[in-house]
């Protein structure tokens, strides 16, 4: 199959493909960083977080009565009724049921004030009470904030940046927790009550657990993308008070791993523009190259560069192709799914290329075929270096336990939308663990970290005020 590609695309193969040895060295760089940046006296000296989440105690299966999770992530806000019953085949684990409201979050939200954003949540908060009979009633709410910020409790949250597509003013330093409250009290009406706070990877971890007790890995490739792992709170130098052999969350805050550089020599001139066009230019270098608010923008630059050097779309005009964001991650996703069913079907990509103003070849369409493939890759394969370090962080934890096998949940628009990412992010992180005395399994969180958050509340609660029947 190589041999046939035109030049051109050999060229750019070679300039996104990241070799093994390439990808060892960037996860011995990740597991690296992770124990620098737990350290408080060295952390300064990387830009992830490895924020400690308070979140020290998973649910066991004894945990029983409703819940509120609620979601804020990059593109929706979910709020979800968590349901914890005695389990019908009788066994002690509960059966756990779900209802949930899906709420896009609009434009202006991204761009106005923190107040504007958390009224918005709340009166959805309000909408979903109605929608679900629970007005009247007292329940516990865990709060999944898919952004950074430290914690010396569960319940207490200081906002380090907003990220992703937000472009609010204000509201860094300060709690969003207390935010939150201060809306609900706004509505007036809810008797809600807000006891943990956890960042979406946090969620989708704890998520895992009541699917599988083994799940000490919580990976989000969505909008944006990052990690949170059980660490040793003895290894987490800012958590003090505790026993030496429990465990906490630790929420990575991967995204900025490569803010140091790290990745410089692979970042490519496409790279560097979806950096220069994007909300906050210099950061989140790792998460453009991985998450979903990135991977159509860069297949969009990769195929306008074709177009002007005159190796593609025998055209001038370029028609959406040629402006920031006119390519959505979803079309990488879909014109994936068509390329390897196998068919030499090409109804997909082209409908997709007409439907952003492009007319294209027979020879085009493949080219756009190849490039999405590229760009996957690349992506699955990075992410799969930033797990393999995670996975060896675990294994140092436990060195007596040989042919350890941890699993990660994972959930996020590109995971559970892109055809092929699963498979790629799983047999490369097999490679990069083999020698290293570790293997992931990799488990779909569906909803995990809104779940997750609630799953929290219930840990903390136990049996919450009201159990619905
Ligand atoms: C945020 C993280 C979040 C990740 C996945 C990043 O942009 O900064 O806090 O976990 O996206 O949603
Ligand atoms: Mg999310």
């Amino acid at each position: 199959k190589m041999g046939s590609f035109q030049p051109h695309l050999e060229k750019l193969k070679k300039l996104m493909h990241i070799n093994d040895v390439q990808l060892a060295l960037i996860s011995d760089r990740m597991l690296q960083d992770m124990s620098i940046g737990l350290q408080k006296s060295t952390k300064s000296n990387v830009r992830m977080e490895m924020l400690p989440s308070y979140v020290d105690s998973l649910p066991d299966g004894s945990e029983r009565g409703a819940y509120i999770g609620l979601d804020l992530g990059g593109t929706n806000l979910r709020v979800l009724l968590l349901t914890l019953t005695d389990s019908i085949d009788g066994g002690a684990k509960f059966d756990a049921t779900i209802k949930s409201e899906s709420y896009k979050v609009p434009n202006e939200k991204l761009e106005g004030t923190s107040a504007e954003l958390f009224d918005f949540i709340a009166a959805n908060m309000v909408d979903f009470a109605i929608k679900n009979g629970l007005e009247e009633k007292m329940l516990p709410v865990g709060f999944t904030f898919s952004f950074p910020f430290d914690q010396d409790r569960i319940d207490h949250a200081i906002l380090k940046q907003w990220t992703k597509a937000y472009n609010i003013k204000d509201g860094v330093g300060e709690d969003v927790v207390q935010m939150l409250r201060d809306a609900i009290a706004r509505q007036g009406s809810l008797k809600f009550e807000v006891v943990a706070v956890c960042n979406d990877t946090v969620g989708t971890l704890v998520s895992g657990v009541s699917e599988d007790q083994n799940c000490q890995i919580g990976l989000i490739v969505g909008t944006g993308t990052n990690a949170a792992y059980l660490e040793k709170v003895s290894n987490i130098e800012s958590v003090n008070g505790y026993k030496d052999d429990r465990f906490m969350c630790v929420d990575m805050e991967w995204e900025y791993f490569a803010d140091t550089g790290a990745l410089n020599h692979f970042v490519t001139e496409f790279d560097k523009q979806v950096d220069a066009t994007s909300p906050m230019p210099g950061e989140f270098i790792f998460e453009k190259m991985i998450s979903g608010m990135y991977l159509g923008e860069i297949v969009r630059l990769i195929l306008c560069q074709l177009a002007s050097v005159g190796n593609i779309f025998n055209e001038k005009c370029l028609g959406d192709l040629g402006t920031t964001g006119g390519f959505d991650s979803r079309y990488v996703s879909d014109i994936t799914e068509e390329a390897i069913a196998g068919h030499g079907e090409t109804n997909v990509v082209k409908s997709i290329l007409a439907s952003v103003g492009v007319k294209a070849s027979q020879g085009d369409v493949h080219t756009v075929q190849l490039v999405c493939e590229f760009v996957s890759i690349r992506a699955a394969h990075l992410c799969a270096a930033g797990i393999s370090a995670v996975a060896r962080k675990i294994k140092a934890n436990h060195p007596e336990k040989n042919d350890l096998v941890v699993t990660a949940g994972v959930d996020g628009s590109v995971y559970a939308g892109h055809p092929t990412f699963d498979t790629l992010l799983e047999d490369k992180t097999d490679e990069l663990c083999r020698n290293h005395g570790v293997k992931v399994q990799f488990i779909r969180a569906k909803d995990g970290s809104g779940k997750g958050a609630a799953l929290i509340a219930a840990v903390l609660t136990k049996v919450s005020t009201l159990v619905l029947t």
